[in-house]
């Protein structure tokens, strides 16, 4: 299917960068309801996402590769490792996933309540 181009890869970069911070922030000892909240969002979002031909693409890959969500860590990891898997099919390079957390700063506060003010 035909798109813009432009259009699809500033889409791209904007959800990656919500994805990767939002799993730097993701907690290092989630709850069992956090777990099944990143777990149900990560799937949600995939068949929601608005280019629908990476959206199918997407929902294919982490069927296959189910969100990783024991930790800050895994889920990190996870998403890391799924973006370098759509890196490959669209022949980018593969990124380097050590110390991914700190590559994407929230400029948020460092606990959770603490994003409340
Ligand atoms: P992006 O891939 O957008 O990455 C942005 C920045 O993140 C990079 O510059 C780098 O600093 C960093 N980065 C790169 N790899 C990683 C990694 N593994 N972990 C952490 N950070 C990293 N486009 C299509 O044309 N077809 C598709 O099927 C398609 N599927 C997509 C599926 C999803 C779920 C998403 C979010 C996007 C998809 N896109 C797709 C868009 C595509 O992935 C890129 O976002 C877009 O092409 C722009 O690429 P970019 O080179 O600017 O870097």
């Amino acid at each position: 299917a035909m798109g813009n181009e432009t259009e699809r890869a500033e889409l791209g970069r904007a959800t990656w960068k919500f994805l990767h911070t939002m799993m730097a922030r993701y907690p290092e000892k989630p709850s069992k309801e956090e777990r099944k909240s990143l777990h149900d969002f990560m799937m949600l979002f995939s068949t929601l996402y608005p280019c629908g031909e990476c959206a199918n693409h997407f929902n294919k890959l982490i069927t296959t590769y189910p969100p990783q969500t024991s930790s800050r860590f895994s889920a990190s990891q996870w998403l890391c490792a799924m973006h370098n898997k759509v890196n490959e099919r669209l022949e980018k390079p593969i990124f380097d996933c050590n110390n991914i957390e700190s590559k994407y700063p929230c400029g948020c506060a460092t606990t959770p309540s603490e994003n409340d003010s």
